[in-house]
């Protein structure tokens, strides 16, 4: 792919993976918040809507880190250093990069990290 191709090739790509989650995030807590507050008042019921609310809360944080992981990737894009390999300093393989925009070290490099991840767990 000719340089400026990928780059918008990508852009639009995270762009959209963007637009899914900010659009999601906010469906999903409308729909928690309006439907479970008055339908189930006693205690029980209130505990189980607890545990929906920290399960949202869980997924609102991760969501949040990808929303910022997409940023940055976005933010290397504009700076012409996106598929760049933070690590080793390779280019990353466009079919990672697809499967994985957000990214930022190679397929060789990542293993080794999680590699390194396993030993230090014990594993
Ligand atoms: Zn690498």
């Amino acid at each position: 792919m000719v340089e400026k191709e990928r780059s918008e090739f990508f852009k639009n790509l995270l762009n959209q993976k963007l637009e899914e989650l900010l659009t999601g995030a906010g469906k999903a807590v409308v729909e928690m918040s309006s439907a479970k507050e008055e339908a189930f008042p006693d205690p029980t019921d209130r505990a189980s809507h607890e545990t929906d609310r920290n399960f949202l809360l869980r997924v609102k944080d991760r969501e949040r880190k990808l929303i910022a992981k997409i940023q940055d990737a976005l933010k290397r894009v504009d700076n012409g250093v996106y598929g760049i390999c933070e690590i080793c300093g390779e280019d990353i393989s466009e079919k990672r990069l697809e499967a994985r925009p957000v990214t930022t070290s190679c397929i060789k490099c990542k293993e080794e990290e999680e590699a390194q991840e396993k030993l230090r767990k014990g594993a």
